[in-house]
């Protein structure tokens, strides 16, 4: 297809927008893009070829859809998932000329994705690729690497903010609870820098391109992941305090909790500060300076102090 024909072109977006008389909803982070130039990096950021299946959450107009479309030609398929009923017959009548794409009205939150893959009969791993809605980026990530269905990539367009987050190493302000999340899952790249101008309306922040390419085992062996997250969302929660006064303190994770294989742990700063002894951390660390191989140590001993 000739490039001036695109969707994302500025003009066409107009004139799509223009005919449909469609009025942007803030609300559902709608920011439609409009630059050839940064289409292109995505398509080579994610590494999309022809035969590939890719998921795309959230396609507004079809801008993106389309060149995923062109790329993976005929023998590959392209699941959209867009929420915004107006959009639908929209992207409908702008991709008409696609027999391998899958347009699906609903919320991408409330897909159960195990059983969307087995459906579908998605026999390789899929390329997700999205200008995500800004208000859910996190929990739209966490759903596709906790679900465990099969993943080759993410590549993501975020708040160039939550980009430099989910990169960030221990001891740096960028660093949280993220950063551990998305790091124990994937191996994040920033592939591109955004600004506002390539986008219809324009946001306020600029934005990055990151794809996260899922690793095959986690870089860390913990016994219980559940109890790990715990620990790492009530570290950062108070991440001016002390890990133990930050976990101690946290409604999480005070008192007595129940774990995966059904003993109880205590937590108290006795437990805690013991833990960090046996670990061979200081007592006085905050959440901030652990690194994952920490955090992961620390779950383990915790675990083993745990009773029947
Ligand atoms: N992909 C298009 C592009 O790059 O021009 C549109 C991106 S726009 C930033 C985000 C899109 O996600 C909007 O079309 C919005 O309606 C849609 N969206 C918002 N929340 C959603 C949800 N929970 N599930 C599916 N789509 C959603």
């Amino acid at each position: 297809m000739e490039r001036d024909q695109f969707i994302a072109v500025p003009k066409n977006t107009i004139a799509v927008l223009q005919k449909h008389g469609f009025q942007f909803k803030k609300q559902l982070g709608q920011n439609f893009l409009i630059d050839m130039h940064v289409l292109d990096k995505i398509i080579r950021a994610a590494d999309i070829g022809p035969g590939d299946i890719c998921l795309e959450i959230g396609p507004g107009i079809g801008s993106l859809t389309q060149a995923l479309c062109e790329a993976t030609a005929d023998d590959g398929r392209v699941y959209a998932v867009e929420i915004d009923d107006r959009l639908i017959p929209i992207l409908e009548e702008n991709l008409a000329a696609y027999p391998h794409v899958h347009i699906i009205h609903t919320d991408f939150m409330k897909i159960d994705l195990p059983a969307f893959f087995e459906e579908e009969k998605i026999d390789r791993p899929v390329k997700v690729v999205a200008n995500l809605p800004y208000y859910i980026t996190t929990p739209i990530i966490m759903a596709l690497f906790e679900s465990s269905v099969p993943l080759a990539s993410v590549t993501v367009m975020v708040q160039e903010e939550v980009a430099r987050r989910m990169q960030a190493k221990p001891g740096t302000k960028d660093y949280g609870a993220l950063s551990l999340a998305v790091q124990y899952y994937a191996e994040p790249y920033i592939a591109a820098h955004v600004p506002p101008n390539c986008f219809m309306p324009r946001p306020n922040v600029g934005s990055a391109v990151i794809r996260l390419t899922r690793r095959p085992e986690p870089p860390v062996e913990v016994e219980d992941e559940k109890l790990m997250f715990k620990l790492i969302r009530a570290a950062f929660g108070q991440r001016r305090k002390t890990l133990v006064n930050a976990v101690t303190g946290s409604p999480e994770l005070g008192g007595t909790i129940r774990l995966a294989d059904g003993k109880d742990l205590k937590v108290s700063k006795e437990t805690i500060a013991q833990a960090l002894e046996e670990a061979g951390i200081s007592q006085t660390i905050r959440g901030e300076a652990l690194s994952l191989q920490q955090f992961a140590e620390l779950t383990n001993v915790l675990a083993k102090q745990a009773d029947h």
